[in-house]
């Protein structure tokens, strides 16, 4: 059969809407929407026609495109539990939201509010002033701005403070943050030319120092959120920074990245530098997100001094970064925890990383007793993630489903990925590794009804081999 005859075969895009299932998607979608998709989908199967493959039925076109048309009303993004382990994981949308937050998020979406409007005077108002004073009431600054996040917050401070002029950064520090951002590739874009001083592992104060020239604008400190250098290294302290910046006139930008307001040696972890110690110890700008150890919204949050931040406020820049009012409105509440004295029971993430061992184990016993035989529980360790303390581990009690073959494993954690909601673990060789710890108690229902789905027979016969399923 030549191709002529075969795309003859096709029905016509009239045929087609006068399906039965066509005239119904019609009642629900707009006609030339779905025309659309029905012209989509017959020049796909004319394309692989010509690629020799044989026309499909009509049944199967009206198939496809119901399905296709169908798809477009379930959002494409959607809830997922996160049993990788990894508790902030960028992939996954970071930090989930206390409730108090959601709710404070929900009330200002549905009407007006006084986002930029000064209710006692009337008039025009700041979208600042709502969390600048929280802000400084926390971590002890003059002053605050809130963007739309760290890399924008950091990118802004550069173009106002040193576009067309020099900043010093120390080798060891110009460090990719993950999805191939690089961070000197993105402060470049400001305008600033990055000196980069030392070596990887070694940087000095008099490397800092003689780097310094008239066009020197700012020494700049970036946290290395996502990596450890162990061995023979060298760093030079914020504090001695501070205090070369005082001597010629220079102020310290610190990027802290994840930036955090709790002491995470409380929980067996390293120390993960806090917002207020950066404050004190006297640099002048301090750069943090929203949405990871903080636990709240993206954002990304500027703190320093006075002089400082109001020269990022009138830049032009600052409103191509700016928070829209539901981020605001949460990251407002979701600081709150933090001046409360709440945070620890409130914000998700820090009460994952404070879950108690004997709680991960309860939960982890009863996925086992749900999966049977092929699984077992082996102690593990989860991390914080988020590019934050990449050299500590929280200890955990880890449930494997070991299969014969990675296939199956595969297939394992491609089910798991169907299930809705979506359960995300993770692979490693011939088992599926699923870590309670990064599971919310709210979420525990979601992971033991995907576990009975998919594992039907073997909670009733515990003999009966996981690794059947096809
Ligand atoms: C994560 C991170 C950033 C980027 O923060 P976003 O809020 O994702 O823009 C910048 N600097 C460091 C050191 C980081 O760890």
């Amino acid at each position: 059969m030549n191709l002529e005859t075969r795309f003859r075969q096709l029905p016509s895009v009239d045929k087609l809407l006068s399906e039965e299932h066509i005239k119904k998607l019609c009642q629900v979608f707009p006609r030339e929407l779905v025309l659309d998709l029905i012209h989509q989908r017959l020049e796909e199967i004319r394309r692989s026609i010509s690629q020799g493959e044989s026309p499909p039925s009509l049944e199967e076109i009206v198939d496809s495109i119901e399905s296709e048309t169908r798809a477009l009303e379930s959002s494409p993004l959607q809830p997922v539990v996160n049993a990788t382990g990894v508790i902030l994981h960028t992939n996954l949308g970071r930090a989930p939201l206390s409730l108090e937050t959601i709710e404070a998020m929900n009330q200002v979406s549905n009407c007006y509010s006084n986002l930029e409007f000064d209710l006692d005077r009337g008039r025009r108002g700041s979208r600042q002033v709502h969390i600048e004073h929280l802000l400084c009431q926390l971590t002890g600054a003059e002053a605050a701005l809130v963007v739309n996040n760290n890399a924008s917050g950091v990118l802004l401070a550069l173009s106002a403070l040193a576009r067309g002029k020099e900043v010093i950064v120390s080798r060891g520090q110009a460090i990719e943050i993950g999805g191939g951002f690089r961070i000197p590739e993105v402060l470049r874009q400001s305008g600033a030319k990055l000196v980069e001083v030392g070596t990887t592992n070694c940087t000095y104060l008099t490397d800092y120092e003689q780097a310094i020239t008239p066009r020197t604008k700012a020494l700049l400190r970036v946290h290395s959120s996502n990596f450890k250098i162990i061995g023979f290294t060298q760093g030079v302290t914020l504090e001695e920074l501070v205090e070369l910046g005082q001597r010629h006139n220079l102020p310290v930008l610190d990027d802290l990245g994840s930036g955090c307001f709790i002491d995470t040696t409380k929980f067996g972890l390293e120390p993960e530098p806090r917002v207020q110690d950066s404050v004190s110890a006297g640099a002048a700008l301090v750069f943090f997100s929203g949405d990871k150890l903080l636990g709240g919204p993206q954002a990304g949050i500027i703190v320093g001094k006075q002089e400082l931040i109001d020269k990022l406020k009138r830049h032009p820049l600052a409103r191509a970064a700016r928070i829209d009012k539901v981020r605001l409105a949460g990251l407002v509440a979701t600081l709150l925890h933090y001046l409360k004295g709440e945070a620890l029971d409130k914000i998700p993430v820090l009460r994952l990383i404070a879950m108690p061992l004997t709680e991960i184990e309860r939960r982890a016993e009863r996925w086992l007793q749900l999966l049977g035989s092929p699984a077992l529980i082996i102690p593990g360790e989860s991390v914080v993630g988020g590019g934050s303390l990449p050299a500590s581990s929280l200890p955990t009690r880890l449930v494997v489903i070991k299969l014969k073959a990675e296939a199956k494993v595969h297939d394992l954690a491609r089910k798991l990925r169907q299930h809705r909601p979506p359960i995300i673990g993770r692979v490693e060789k011939n088992s599926l590794i699923l870590d309670p710890r990064c599971v919310l108690p709210e979420e525990e229902e979601s992971v033991t009804q995907a576990l009975r789905l998919l594992f039907p027979s073997t909670h009733l016969d515990q003999t009966k081999e996981a690794d059947t399923i096809s």
